[in-house]
């Protein structure tokens, strides 16, 4: 993983207003803990079973704030409301209407992105610029829910130019829904969506590694 130096050399690259998001699935809380040392404070996590003992490793560091990243089944909201700060993937209108209703329950309003697909694409979720078009007036109406950006994720068979063309396109959606953020951009393409107006990029193993795909918290 990154040691002090190379983070400051990741971070100093970041322009005025580009958030970095740590991506810490797949890796051990120490490691979290040791990021955190060099100020990095927003983590992000895709699975709620993974993250809950994390946290409870690291709950002496209060200032840390939690951002959920992966496909988040409709059982698993409650859980996410309450042990998240950020949802960047929110993929649908059912789902979010869902966060609204058990985000009144527990007193919460996350802070919300909706992921958006640029192309039709049966084996990712996101809405379709056309259908969240449709539903945005009754998106808006929707109570404990702070709307905040959209988030997109390319297909991984396109070329740099494509990636640009739909990082642009996010970032031109976004400003037409008047969203202030945009989620886009991970180790491999985040300079792409840095220069087409993200701000939050999403570092997993650029940042600590490649991930273990079984680990004991
Ligand atoms: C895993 C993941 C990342 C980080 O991916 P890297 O390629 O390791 O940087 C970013 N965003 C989401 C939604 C992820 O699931």
């Amino acid at each position: 993983m990154t040691d002090a130096n190379e983070f400051k050399i990741i971070k100093d690259l970041l322009p005025l207003g580009v958030n970095l998001l740590a991506v810490s699935k797949g890796h051990h809380h120490e490691s979290i803990r040791k990021l955190s040392s060099y100020g990095q404070l927003d983590f992000g996590e895709s699975r709620l079973q993974e993250a809950i003992p994390k946290k409870i490793d690291l709950n002496d560091l209060t200032q840390l704030r939690w951002h959920f990243v992966g496909s988040l089944q409709k059982n698993k909201v409650r859980g996410v409301i309450k042990e998240f700060d950020f949802i960047h993937s929110v993929d649908s209108l059912s789902l979010l209407e869902r966060i609204s209703r058990i985000s009144q329950e527990e007193q919460k309003t996350p802070n919300i992105f909706l992921q958006i697909k640029f192309r039709d694409d049966p084996n990712k979720g996101g809405f379709l610029q056309q259908d969240l078009l449709k539903s945005w007036s009754k998106i808006i109406s929707l109570k404990n829910i702070n709307l905040i950006g959209l988030m997109t994720i390319p297909p991984i068979a396109l070329n740099s130019y494509q990636r640009k063309d739909l990082f642009c396109k996010c970032r031109k959606f976004a400003n037409h829904l008047g969203l202030k953020e945009c989620s886009m951009g991970m180790s491999n393409d985040w300079q792409e969506a840095i220069e087409c107006g993200a701000t939050w990029i999403r570092l997993g193993s650029l940042l600590f590694g490649k991930r273990q795909s079984q680990i004991n918290c």
